[in-house]
């Protein structure tokens, strides 16, 4: 069966063909591709290509497809029972181990997705805090839960629009969306509104609008808003946690929020969520306090233990500076190219994380990430896969490396990127 036949079985039975709609390529056209396998840095197609995978499953495979000790930890845990709606002891180690990777969790709740992850750090916020009001940056994506599918309208101060049908607009009025490294923006709505604020919420460095890192002071000044209006800040780190370093990205920064949120990485491939923090907020979750959330499936026996596996290799083999230097020499070698070719467009990077901009100007916000050419990067896209190298499918979307890639992927990688540059 064809990435094409499956494809068309699939759109009778799954609306658009999807099970989440970026998977859908309508940000580069053409018909999406079906995965049958995937082993380190590659993957296979029902078509039988091989591609080398600059997506990751957007972050989870840090280790790339298949390590052995992960795919070992789940299937031994499998075999022991895959879930008891009881406490298992497994839960506990995870927990202990994340709290002691990111000393600014003093307790954490497991979940499935990094959507309920956020959703319940709001919750909490509002509960600990008793107000209403929250402030999310504009091109941060945090999940899909109702408020939070929010984009900036003329009417910043009076609220957020929806960017979904069948979001409440009551929900949506109740968000507030400044531009991303605008504190100026935000210092405006701490003015007027500060002591309605139940939360500041950001992705401490964006990877929802293209890779947008957090301008100097950014987050430091995010922190101290925060403690002048009494809201609580949640950093979103389900795709920079674990990413840059064996921990947070707030710690690399040294910045330290009240909450925390995970998910990607920490389930090594498999569904999960996390949001941990200060005690006496994370007391407020039920049975503890008044704030309810639940989940038959939270804390997973063989989820945690694909989590345990993967925190604990990130740990021992630290593969974070040679990610780091790969997809630097990665950025460096597409911009050279830019140059040499005349191409107006570069590559943003920051640790393992990088996105190729059809724009000559630096991308720090939204708006200017919109500016860039997303049918040259459509073109790109396809010229790419066309030559064994699969990109996200999205101009607004990061590309990972992982630890299974080599030099000699990036330099693959890089040959593809020159081909493509010149027939585009
Ligand atoms: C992916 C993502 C989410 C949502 O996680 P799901 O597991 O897809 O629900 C939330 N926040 C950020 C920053 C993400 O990248």
């Amino acid at each position: 069966m064809t990435s094409k036949e499956l494809f068309s079985r699939a759109k009778k039975v799954i609306p658009g063909g999807v099970n989440s709609p970026v998977r859908a390529f309508n940000g580069v056209g053409g018909d999406p591709v079906y995965m049958v396998s995937g082993k380190g840095s590659r993957m296979t197609t029902a078509d039988g290509a091989t591609l080398l995978d600059f997506c990751g499953s957007w972050g989870p495979l840090i280790l790339g497809h298949a390590r052995a000790e992960v795919v070992e930890a789940i299937c031994k845990a499998a075999c022991e029972g895959t879930s008891f709606g009881t406490n298992t002891p497994r839960e506990v180690e995870f927990a202990e181990l994340l709290c002691s990777m990111i000393p600014s969790m003093k307790m954490v709740r497991l979940m499935s997705s990094g959507t309920e992850a956020t959703m319940t750090a709001l919750r909490l916020a509002r509960g600990y805090t008793g107000r209403r009001k929250i402030v999310k940056f504009d091109g941060c994506y945090h999940g899909h839960a109702d408020y939070l599918l929010v984009a900036a309208g003329s009417g910043l101060l009076t609220g957020g629009i929806t960017s979904s049908a069948g979001v409440s607009p009551a929900a949506a009025a109740e968000v507030l969306v400044p531009p991303y490294n605008d504190l100026a923006a935000l210092n405006e709505l701490i003015r007027t509104q500060g002591d309605e604020i139940a939360a500041i919420i950001v992705e401490p460095i964006a990877a929802n609008m293209g890779l947008v890192p957090p301008a100097p002071g950014f987050l430091a000044g995010l922190r101290d808003a925060a403690d002048r209006c009494g809201a609580l800040l949640i950093f979103d780190e389900v795709i920079t946690g674990f990413r840059m370093g064996p921990g947070s990205y707030g710690m690399l920064a040294g910045v330290t929020p009240d909450l925390t949120c995970l998910g990607k990485i920490v389930g090594g491939g498999l569904p999960i969520g996390a949001v941990g923090g200060r005690e006496d907020v994370m007391s407020k979750l039920a049975p503890l306090g008044p704030v309810y959330q639940a989940g038959t499936l939270s804390g997973n026996p063989v989820a945690v233990a694909s989590g345990i596996a993967t925190l604990n290799l990130l740990r021992k083999e630290n593969p974070y500076p040679e990610m780091e230097r790969r997809c630097r020499t990665l950025a460096e070698g597409v911009n050279a190219l830019a140059r040499t070719l005349g191409v107006p467009m570069h590559c943003a990077a920051k640790g393992s994380l990088f996105t190729p901009y059809f724009c000559p100007h630096a991308v720090n916000s939204l708006a200017d990430a919109k500016r860039c050419d997303t049918k040259a990067h459509a073109a790109f896209f396809h010229a790419m896969l066309d030559r064994g190298i699969y990109l996200p499918p999205s101009q607004f979307e990061v590309g990972f490396v992982s630890a299974a890639h080599s030099d000699s992927d990036i330099q693959i990688f890089l040959r593809a990127a020159a081909d493509a540059l010149k027939s585009g």
